[in-house]
C-alpha cells in the first residue's frame, strides 16, 4: 500500500491550495474528496451546454505582486489559467437609496470615488481607508513577511464590531451602507461580523480583483494537474470516513469504500462541525467539540443561472449589487415570509464571444430553512413541492430583478436554479453555508482556529478556520502548511516565485 506524506481531506480551494504547496514543496500528498468532481465551491458545472460557477465570481489581491497573484505564481496557476480584469473605473456598483455609486478598483481610487459621492465626509473616508489599510497591513502571512517562528493568529479587530465601527467613523446613513455594501459577500450581520473579516474582504476586492475565464473549472484542474506533476493522486467520489487513531495520532483514514489510506500528517479542509463528529472525545477534548458545535453558520444563497439569447447583452466586467430596501445589512434583516431585499447580478467572463454575453447568474441570500418541509436528512422527501416553491422563489427573483435590468431579464433564454439544498448536496456544506463558521465578533477567541489540533499529525485548513472566500482560504493553507514546512522558508519561497 501506498504511503503518503500527506493527505489532505476535501478538494474545496482549502484543500486544493494546501495539497498544491506541499506537493511543491517535495511530499507525497494525496487528495481525498467525497464528491464525484473535485473543488467544492470552487467547481463549475455545465447546464445547457454552458459553464456556471458554484462559489466564484471574483477572486481578491490578484493584481500583479499582490498576495493571490504571487500564491499563484508560486504555484504555477497564472501559466495555465486565464484571468479576466474588471473595469477600474467601476468593478462594483451599488444601487441603493435609488442611487448608483461605481466603486473603482485601486485603495486610491476607491477612496477618491467615494470623497465625490460624499464630498462632506472626507475625514471620515480617510479615517476608514487608514483603518483598513492599518489592518491589513498588520496580518504577516497576507504580506508575506517573515514573521516570529511560532506565529499564530490574533487580531485585536476580531473583538470588534463591523457595524459599529463603521457607524462610529460616520453619521452619515447613506455612506454608511455604501461602507458595508460588501458584507452580502461574506453574508455579514450587524450583530456578529467583526471588523478584522469586513476589512480584509473589502480590502482584498478593492487592491486588485479578476475572475477566471470560462469558470473555476479551469483553476480546480490546473491545481490538480500541478498535484499530479509533483507526484500526487486525487481521489474522487470516496470521502473520508473515519480515523484510525493509534497513540493519540492518526495512523490512517478509511474512506467510504473502506480503502484505507496512510500518511504521515493530515490536513482537514472539511468544514470542521463534520470532522469532529468523525473524530470525539478522547481525542478531541469536549470544551473543544462543544465550541465547535456552538458556532453558528452563515447563510446560504439561492442562484438562478441563466443562459442568454445570443447576442442581446453586451458583456459587462462589473458586478451589480442592488438593495431594494434602504439597509445593505440584508442577512440581518433576513425573513422567510417576505421577497429578497437584495440581489446580484453579473455576467461571467468566457472566451467564445467577447463582446455579448452568453449567461447571466442572479444570486440572492436565502436560509436553509426556507425549504425544510421538503427535506429530510439531507435528501428531498417531496420533490413536486420542493420544485414548486423553487420556481416561485426564482419567479419573485427574476421580477425584482428585472425593475433594475429589464433588458437583461427579457434577453433570458433558458434558467437553472440552486437552492440551498442544491448546495449542500453538491459541496457538503453545513446546511448549504455559503462563507462557513460565523467569525462573531463577540466569541473572536472561539471563532478562529489554530490550524495545530491536538492530535499531533492533524493539521486544520480551509476557509473556516481563519477568513472566509478564496483568498482567506488561501491564506489559511499558507498558514497550515507552514506549520509543517516552516512558514518563513515558505513565505521566502513564494515571495521569490
Ligand atoms: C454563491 C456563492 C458565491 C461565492 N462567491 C465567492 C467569490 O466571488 N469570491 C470568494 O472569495 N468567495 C466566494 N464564495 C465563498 C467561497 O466559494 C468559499 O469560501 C470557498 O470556496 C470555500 O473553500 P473551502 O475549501 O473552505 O470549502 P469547500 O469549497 O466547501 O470544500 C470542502 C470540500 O470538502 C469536501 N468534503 C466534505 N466532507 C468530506 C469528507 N468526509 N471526505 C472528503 N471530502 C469531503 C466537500 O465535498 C468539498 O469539496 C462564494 C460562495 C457561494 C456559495
Amino acid at each position: 500500500m501506498t504511503k503518503y506524506d500527506i493527505a489532505v481531506i476535501g478538494s474545496g480551494i482549502g484543500g486544493l491550495s494546501s495539497a498544491a504547496i506541499m506537493a511543491k514543496q517535495g511530499f507525497k500528498v494525496v487528495v481525498i474528496e467525497k464528491q464525484k468532481i473535485p473543488g467544492g465551491y470552487l467547481q463549475s458545472f455545465t447546464r445547457f451546454k454552458k459553464n456556471f460557477d458554484t462559489g466564484l465570481h471574483y477572486i481578491g489581491s490578484m493584481g500583479q505582486g499582490q498576495f493571490m497573484d504571487k500564491i499563484f505564481n508560486y504555484l504555477g496557476i497564472n501559466d495555465r489559467v486565464d484571468f479576466a480584469e474588471f473595469d477600474n473605473d467601476a468593478f462594483d456598483i451599488i444601487y441603493f437609496n435609488n442611487k448608483t455609486f461605481e466603486l473603482p478598483i485601486g485603495l486610491e481610487n476607491f477612496k477618491k470615488a467615494l470623497i465625490n459621492y460624499f464630498p462632506s465626509e472626507e475625514s471620515a473616508i480617510i479615517k476608514y481607508i487608514d483603518l483598513i489599510n492599518e489592518i491589513v497591513d498588520s496580518l504577516h502571512v497576507f504580506n508575506l513577511r517573515v514573521v516570529p517562528d511560532e506565529y499564530d493568529f490574533h487580531n485585536q479587530w476580531a473583538s470588534e464590531s463591523a457595524y459599529k465601527v463603521i457607524c462610529g467613523l460616520t453619521s452619515n446613513v447613506e455612506l454608511q451602507n455604501i461602507l458595508s455594501s460588501a458584507n452580502i459577500l461574506y453574508a455579514g450581520t450587524k450583530e456578529c461580523t467583526s471588523f478584522y473579516t469586513h476589512a480584509i474582504i473589502q480590502y482584498t476586492n478593492i487592491q486588485g480583483c479578476k475572475r477566471p475565464i470560462d469558470g473555476g473549472n479551469n483553476l480546480v484542474n490546473a491545481f490538480i494537474d500541478i498535484i499530479k506533476e509533483n507526484g500526487g493522486k486525487v481521489i474522487c467520489g470516496n470521502g473520508l470516513k473515519s480515523f484510525n487513531i493509534i497513540d493519540n495520532n492518526i495512523e490512517s483514514i478509511n474512506l467510504d469504500d473502506d480503502q484505507r489510506v496512510i500518511a504521515d500528517n493530515y490536513i482537514s479542509t472539511i468544514h470542521p462541525q463534520q470532522l469532529v463528529k468523525n473524530i470525539g472525545t478522547p481525542y478531541f477534548r469536549k470544551a473543544y467539540i462543544n465550541r465547535i458545535n456552538s458556532i453558528k453558520n452563515t447563510m446560504s444563497s439561492f442562484v438562478i443561472y441563466c443562459t442568454l439569447k445570443p447576442g442581446t447583452i453586451k458583456y459587462s466586467n462589473q458586478n451589480h449589487f442592488c438593495f431594494t430596501g434602504n439597509d445593505v445589512w440584508v442577512a440581518s434583516n433576513y425573513r422567510t415570509d417576505k421577497a429578497p431585499d437584495y440581489f446580484y447580478l453579473l455576467t461571467p467572463a468566457h472566451t467564445i464571444n467577447d463582446k455579448f454575453s452568453e449567461k447571466l447568474e442572479i444570486v440572492t441570500l436565502m436560509d436553509y430553512s426556507v425549504f425544510d418541509e421538503f427535506i429530510e436528512n439531507g435528501i428531498v422527501i417531496d420533490r413536486k413541492g420542493y420544485n414548486k416553491l423553487k420556481q416561485e422563489k426564482a419567479d419573485e427573483l427574476l421580477s425584482i430583478a428585472a425593475k433594475y435590468f429589464p433588458d437583461h431579464i427579457s434577453a433570458i433564454d433558458k434558467i437553472n436554479i440552486a437552492t440551498p439544498h442544491t448546495f449542500q448536496r453538491y459541496s457538503d456544506t453545513v446546511k448549504g453555508s455559503s462563507y462557513g463558521m460565523v467569525k462573531d465578533y463577540k466569541k473572536a477567541e472561539s471563532v478562529y482556529f489554530n490550524p495545530r489540533t491536538r492530535i499531533p499529525n492533524l493539521f486544520l485548513a480551509g476557509s473556516n478556520i481563519n477568513t472566509h472566500g478564496i483568498v482567506g482560504s488561501a491564506i489559511t493553507s499558507v498558514l497550515t502548511c507552514g506549520k509543517i514546512v516552516g512558514l518563513n522558508k515558505l513565505i521566502n519561497e513564494i515571495n521569490n516565485g
